[in-house]
């Protein structure tokens, strides 16, 4: 059985289409610019270096779909030969609010209730329904499945997600911590129970998903209960271009300071903060670690800044566990930069966390990269929200 996975932007859409049967990627793409100038889309059959590049006016999502269908049943490239064989689509959602800890069969309902979280969610709710209304248009009676970010975050205890302010603000608007990313930290803790060889049931995870947006989770018997993002993906760790948890005073200190309104330094905080704020050189781990190299103090210092954050999150998540099995690395950064793994990890021993520094070498790949007299586990594993969204939507419509 053939599922297409759909994940829709506001300016881009990123899908891949897997044989569930056999769980193997068939194809995989991107389109890049919707509704401007320059419009692209990049498309990759497994096993064929040749890749496939249309550069093409892209006026919107439903035209995003239809090349991306286009492209699936090409005779060179596709993996189809018609848009029949595709039996499921399933859709990457961000927010539910606290509707859904599933994922669900979208139907008329499913998407009013979405459209209801769009205030929750006002910059990706709308681009992942346009993705939506496109997909239902150009494949009637193909089934469609919502998987969203926020589900995974939904086992979590009153005390982790209520904030302290009126409780009034929870019950009439939904302000409370829901966290993101939770098809990842889903993922990845199934994957570390695997490896491990040890049930999820016996086990206590944190997981680090440390990308350009980055977040923390505790697991505990593969149920979260903490994370470090909150209302927002704004909250939690320092990121590439995000502030992270500050003083919630600061923003109209700014404001007042600056002459700027509060979604005017909301926009600071979201896109020129973070390591890109205190470096004032980039968001990109590389290019921070390339100017650790050449003696650049501010990307030192930005690094530092990223690994107490996560420091801070791995001991509060021990006392709320009362202890830890086992960390995992994943994302971009968690997946890729050596360095960062080692700062994070620096001096953690009276904790039994202990990483291994020639283990530590290792890309992109799973691998254990503790020490052997390590207590805890220390695991890089690749996300894969992908496969996580295509197995959702097999289950549910098989
Ligand atoms: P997102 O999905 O949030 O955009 P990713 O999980 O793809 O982010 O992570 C992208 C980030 O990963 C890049 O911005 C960069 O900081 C980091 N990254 C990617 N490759 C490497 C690498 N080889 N070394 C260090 N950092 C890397």
């Amino acid at each position: 059985m053939k599922v297409l996975v759909i994940n829709c932007g506001s300016s881009s859409l990123k899908y891949q289409m897997l044989d569930m049967k056999t769980e193997t990627l068939l194809a995989k793409g991107l389109v890049e610019r919707i509704g401007t100038d320059g419009s692209v889309l990049k498309h990759e059959k497994t096993n064929l270096d040749d890749k496939l590049v249309r550069e093409i006016p892209i006026e919107d999502h439903k035209v995003a779909i239809a090349s991306v269908v286009d492209a699936l049943i090409d005779p060179v490239y596709g993996v189809v030969k018609s848009m029949k064989e595709i039996k499921a689509v399933g859709h990457r959602v961000v927010h539910a609010g606290e509707k859904y800890a599933k994922s669900v069969l979208i139907d008329d309902k499913v998407i009013g209730v979405l459209e209801g979280c769009v205030d929750l969610a006002p910059l990706h709710n709308p681009p992942n329904l346009f993705g939506i209304a496109a997909c239902r248009e150009l494949m009637p009676g193909t089934p469609m499945v919502a998987v969203f970010d926020t589900a995974f975050h939904q086992t979590m205890p009153p005390e982790s997600y209520i904030y302290a302010l009126p409780y009034e603000y929870y019950e009439k608007y939904g302000i409370r911590r829901y966290g993101f990313h939770g098809t990842s930290h889903k993922y990845v803790s199934e994957r570390a129970a695997d490896m491990l060889g040890v049930n999820i049931d016996d086990l206590k995870l944190i997981t680090c998903h440390l990308g350009n947006g980055a977040s923390v989770s505790a697991i505990k018997r593969g149920k979260c209960i903490d994370t470090s993002m909150g209302f927002t993906p704004l909250a939690g760790l320092a990121m590439g271009t995000r502030s992270g948890s500050i003083d919630p005073a600061i923003i109209s200190f700014i404001s007042d300071k600056e002459g700027i309104d509060a979604d005017e330094v909301l926009e600071i905080l979201n896109k020129k903060s973070g390591m890109l704020g205190i470096s004032g050189t980039s968001s990109d781990f590389r290019d921070i670690d390339a100017a650790i190299q050449q003696g650049d103090e501010r990307a030192a210092l930005a690094l530092k800044v990223f690994a107490h954050r996560v420091r801070y999150y791995i001991g509060a998540y021990i006392a709320e566990m009362n202890g830890v099995d086992a960390i995992v690395f994943t994302a971009g950064v968690g997946e890729n930069d050596t360095n960062t793994r080692d700062v994070i990890c620096n001096e953690l021993g009276n904790l039994g966390i202990k990483l291994d520094l020639v283990k530590n070498k290792v890309r992109g790949k799973e691998a254990i990269i503790s020490r052997d007299d390590s207590r805890v586990a220390i695991l890089l594993i690749p996300t894969n929200e992908e496969l996580v969204i295509a197995r959702d939507t097999y289950e549910l419509t098989k």
